[in-house]
């Protein structure tokens, strides 16, 4: 390799990565379509406090991150309640929620 080379090299390995915690890697690990996702993120939004609104029913964590589970995605109960509760990394640094 060149002396370019290696510093392209090292300067693509310090960009920075989108932080994302094992919700969203293990999403994009099994290539969930964007149809999944946004069910997921739906799901996610309603929590035990949203307004009670036609069509939005509250699922508890556990039963989602069960679902994710028997779907071949290695996520927690914990870290589904973190992502949930957008305390996760994904939520961190940059994002303007
Ligand atoms: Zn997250």
């Amino acid at each position: 390799m060149t002396l370019l080379d290696h510093l392209t090299e090292v300067y693509s390995q310090s960009k920075p990565q989108p932080k994302k915690c094992k919700v969203e890697m293990e999403l994009d690990r099994t290539n969930a379509s964007d149809k999944e996702r946004q069910a997921l993120d739906g799901m996610l939004a309603i929590t035990a406090y949203s307004p009670v609104r036609p069509g939005a029913i509250f699922v508890n964590t556990t039963a989602l991150a069960q679902a994710l589970r028997s779907a071949g995605l290695d996520v927690s109960d914990k870290t589904l309640e973190r992502h949930r509760k957008k305390q996760c990394i994904c939520f961190k640094s940059g994002a303007k929620e």
